[in-house]
């Protein structure tokens, strides 16, 4: 009899998300009674703003929420989610061009599965977000790795993309301000990228989830806005998570052409039907509502980014471009590997994050997870006096 396997192997090929398992690992340790610093996952330790809380609130009362709304989401939200593009980021888009989803984890999936035939290939620039990669692959699609270093303050160019590209590419992925880099490309660079891809009849996937998270004089641009052009081949995806800090209540969104957006729905449909009906209500109050709780946690991210940009760079042997936008700091920890740290020989930083996590009780991602081995991620959206104590603890641990 054929050895037949119990799992299919395109979710077999499946790595766990690489960011969960180590924020799990980490509160996990919490639970247990371990006093845990944690640099992992990126999300803003700060409540969901009260008025949307009161709103969901308010929501749950009402026996119209207890139902199902359309699959591709309540109208009014849709509606919102328009609205707020166009006062965010310039887009102006229709209501039925948004499709609401269960975080902007699910409009990747959506996306890829709505657009990517077995064969087809996507070029990725890294280091990446570990997601972005296994959606790709469940399609059939192949990533296309393209690197980025420190150099480039890890961007990509047109050149690196134009090398990369061959007759089976059907999109790019692009990410301004990106995880895990901090990275925000000028608007010169987003225009540059986005008129090569619109020439090269290519479609473009890109994640505006950190649009709000910038500092200094960085500022996110929207690609579609820059190169109208490539309206009919961009998807754009984002939600409420790392804006309004509502990681847990799961609302996110795929802006695309209708034809896109209106088969993207025919799968949720499928899938998930519509996103908790008390959320969306919930992200109705956020996305309708002002940027003040908006501009209050950046203040404070940007306090944190500097203090843990000073702290990295006090570290001997550790390098880190300063973050320009999301909230993670990607430092090179190459120069403390290759040594006993904590008792053990560690060579790499998959190594080093399983050591600082037991010795030190401090959990980062390592750069393996993003596709840059030799760098490790520390999120900088957790509270103050964690982020002086998780600091301490590692500088003692690798001096
Ligand atoms: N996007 C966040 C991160 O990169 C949340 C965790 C996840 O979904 O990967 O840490």
């Amino acid at each position: 009899m054929a050895d037949v396997s119990r799992i299919s192997a395109r979710v077999a090929a499946i790595t766990p998300s690489a960011t969960l398992a180590v924020d799990a690992r980490a509160k996990a340790l919490r639970a247990a009674g371990e006093d845990v610093i944690v640099f992992a996952a990126g999300e803003p330790d700060f409540p969901s703003p009260a008025h949307v809380v009161e709103a969901a609130a308010e929501a749950c009362r009402d026996p119209r929420n207890h139902r199902y709304t359309p699959a591709p989401g309540l109208p009014e939200l849709r509606q919102a989610v328009a609205d707020k593009t166009r006062r965010d980021s310039g887009l102006e888009v229709t209501a039925s061009q948004v499709l609401v989803t269960n975080g902007g984890k699910h409009a990747i999936y959506i996306a890829f599965a709505t657009l990517l035939d077995p064969g087809d290939e996507v070029l990725l620039p890294a280091p990446y977000w570990t997601t972005y990669p296994e959606p790709i692959a469940l399609c059939g699609a192949r990533a296309v790795v393209v690197p980025t270093g420190v150099d480039s303050g890890f961007k990509v160019t047109v050149e690196q993309l134009e090398e990369a590209i061959t007759p089976r590419t059907k999109a790019l992925v692009f990410v301004s301000p990106s995880n895990p880099s901090g990275a925000v490309y000028s608007p010169e660079q987003v225009e540059a990228i986005g008129r090569w891809a619109a020439e090269r009849g290519i479609w473009v996937l890109t994640d505006e989830i950190y649009e709000h998270l910038t500092y200094d004089d960085h500022r996110f641009s929207s690609m579609p806005v820059l190169v109208p052009e490539l309206g009919e081949r961009c998807v754009i995806v984002n939600g409420v998570a790392k804006t309004y800090a509502m990681t847990g209540w799961r609302v996110g969104w795929m802006i695309g052409p209708l034809d896109v957006v209106a088969a993207g729905a025919g799968l949720q449909s499928h899938a998930t039907s519509n996103v908790a009906n008390v959320s969306q209500r919930a992200a109705l109050a956020a996305v309708t509502g002002g940027l003040d709780d908006v501009v209050r946690m950046r203040e404070a991210f940007d306090r944190r980014r500097l203090r843990m940009f000073e702290l990295l760079a006090n570290l001997p042997g550790v390098t880190c471009l300063r973050p320009e936008g999301a909230f993670y700091a990607f430092p090179s920890f190459e120069g403390v590997l290759g040594r006993e740290i904590g008792g053990r020989q560690v060579d790499t930083t998959l190594e080093l994050a399983e050591v600082v996590l037991e010795e030190a009780k401090v959990a980062m991602v390592p750069g393996e997870a993003f596709a840059s081995p030799g760098y490790a991620r520390l999120s900088f959206a957790l509270g103050d006096d964690d982020l002086e104590e998780g600091m301490a603890r590692l500088a003692k641990l690798l001096v």
